[in-house]
């Protein structure tokens, strides 16, 4: 807490549905397209042209409602939302209003507190009301070219006008920046899993605005709030949550007064700046769309989207758990993508051990695949060959240390682990009468250490395992040195 400051968000999602076709006309929702070559008399909002809506964009609006712990109304309303803006050609937008597809929500996220280094602290459960999950179209996209006072140039591109988005609101539920933060990239990965967004920030298919204020703890009402955009990522919006809070707690302690706007986040100079203030904040005279009957969605409707929906992440990570035998954050991390969880389930049927695979997963997998920028689902290591290698291991054919080696030469290969073992003569060494010659070495070279062993320095039984390891190349098997070491120690 700050300085007996409490901070207050409501965040408000934008995330572009992936429909093949725009919500309102049959033209592509393709990106990166020629400006204006997907466009009809509907988007280009031409006059006489009426809209129809697109089944799919009901169906994916309904995964991710569902995906988010959401109800579904039985009938929803369209609303004509009426402002000017260039890229609005119609001068409103087709949204929803008083009646809209869902409403009145509650999900359970999992969030922590992040120390200096932006490491997670503690993870607890935490529930936040969604107000609601509305679909409406897209507007087109406003480039301009050149200097300011030089030359500039305004372009339109009505290429995304008419892309169904699901505008999903909080209430001002979170305490923190991270809090905000956790709960984005859960709504992300939510509808990443059921195919209903790509939802990724960077290409702006996801949007987000942030809308924060403060107040002394133990205060009842709320602060002046500040919207703020363009955050063009999670982490931009955590700093930029971050920066305004201070500022806002800085003004009042100063004796300042905050005024309620819009402001817009630059990253490179870090701070936030003023876009606009309330005084031209739009009225938008919402009527309902005459263009659109009322939306019915049937209960038959909704159970057919839940039936074809694939597991949900947290049911997942609950299953991991369960029938696995795993850790809290090993399961959590197994499900942060729906293909690293699909990966972990094949590896496990090729290596019977879930365990394991669950750590040969997370301590090196991911550290190979991170490193060169990779999903799950393109691992040069197919789920198999892992497999194949843990159980090589679990053989003891090869040691955990050599297990290490063999991987890496795995992912920059493509090679299966029999064939690298093969290749390169690995194999452990599990005769005894092999691991008794070197222990004996080893005790004829250290005397000293041997003497406090003996005379109750119990910890020095380590550094004689690392030793005998260490000659034998990382070769001996653990076990066996283990075993043999403590008999010769204590009897020799
Ligand atoms: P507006 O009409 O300005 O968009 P809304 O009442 O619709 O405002 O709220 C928009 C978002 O702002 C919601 O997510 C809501 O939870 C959040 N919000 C409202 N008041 C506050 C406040 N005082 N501090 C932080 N967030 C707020
Ligand atoms: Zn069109
Ligand atoms: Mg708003």
């Amino acid at each position: 807490m700050n300085n007996g400051w409490e901070t207050i968000i409501g965040l408000e999602i934008h995330a572009q549905l992936s429909t093949e076709s725009k919500i309102f006309c049959g033209c592509a929702t393709r990106f990166g397209d020629e400006p204006n070559a997907n466009t009809c008399p509907v988007c280009l909002g031409l006059p006489g042209a009426l809209p129809v809506l697109n089944r799919r964009a009901i169906e994916l609006g309904a995964r991710a409602a569902l995906a988010l712990g959401l109800s579904i109304n039985q009938q929803s309303i369209f609303a004509r939302k009426n402002y000017f803006y260039p890229d609005l050609p119609k001068g409103y937008q087709i949204s929803q209003y008083d009646q809209p597809f869902s409403a009145n929500g509650e999900l359970e996220i999992m969030t922590a507190e992040r120390d200096d280094a932006g490491h997670p602290i503690e993870w607890r459960p935490k529930k936040i009301r969604i107000t609601r999950l509305h679909l409406e179209e897209d507007a087109g996209k406003n480039v301009h070219e050149g200097l300011p006072d030089v030359a500039r140039f305004s372009y339109i591109d009505l290429n995304r006008a008419g892309v169904p988005l699901a505008e999903i609101v909080t209430e001002p539920d979170f305490r923190s920046s991270w809090e905000a933060y956790d709960y984005v990239n859960h709504v992300r990965r939510s509808l990443q899993w059921v195919g209903a967004s790509e939802a990724d920030m960077e290409k702006g298919n996801l949007r987000c605005e942030a809308n924060v204020s403060v107040r002394r703890v133990g205060d009842e009402k709320l602060g002046t709030k500040v919207e703020l955009k363009n955050l063009n990522s999670v982490r931009f919006m955590q700093r930029a949550i971050e920066f305004e809070v201070a500022r806002h707690i800085k003004t009042l302690e100063t004796g300042g007064t905050l005024t309620q706007e819009t402001r817009l986040w630059d990253e490179k100079a870090m701070k936030t700046r003023v876009m606009r203030s309330k005084e031209e904040a739009h009225d938008y005279r919402y009527f309902p769309e005459p263009d659109l009957p009322p939306l019915i969605v049937s209960p038959e409707f909704i159970e057919r989207v839940r039936q074809a929906m694939p597991e949900l992440p947290e049911h997942r990570r609950d299953r991991f758990m369960e029938q696995y035998g795993l850790s809290y954050p090993d399961a959590s991390q197994l499900v942060s993508e729906r293909t690293l969880g699909d990966y972990y389930e094949t590896a496990v049927e090729a290596s019977g051990n879930p365990r394991a695979t669950a750590n040969w997963i997370r301590s090196e997998l991911l550290r190979e695949l991170e490193a060169s920028g990779l999903s799950a689902a393109e691992s040069p290591i197919s789920p198999q060959n892992l497999g194949a290698l843990i159980r090589l291991i679990d053989e003891e054919k090869i040691s955990g240390k050599q297990g290490k080696d063999v991987l890496v030469e795995m992912f920059r290969t493509g090679k299966s682990a029999g064939s690298i073992v093969e290749e390169q003569g690995l194999v452990q060494v599990s005769d005894t009468t092999e691991i008794d010659g070197i222990i004996d070495e080893v005790i004829a070279a250290n005397p000293t250490q041997l003497d406090s062993y003996r005379s109750g320095k119990e910890a020095l039984f380590g550094f004689f395992v690392g030793q005998v390891m260490k000659a034998s190349k990382g070769k001996a098997n653990p076990k066996v040195v283990n075993e043999r070491l403590r008999a010769k120690m204590q009897s020799s």
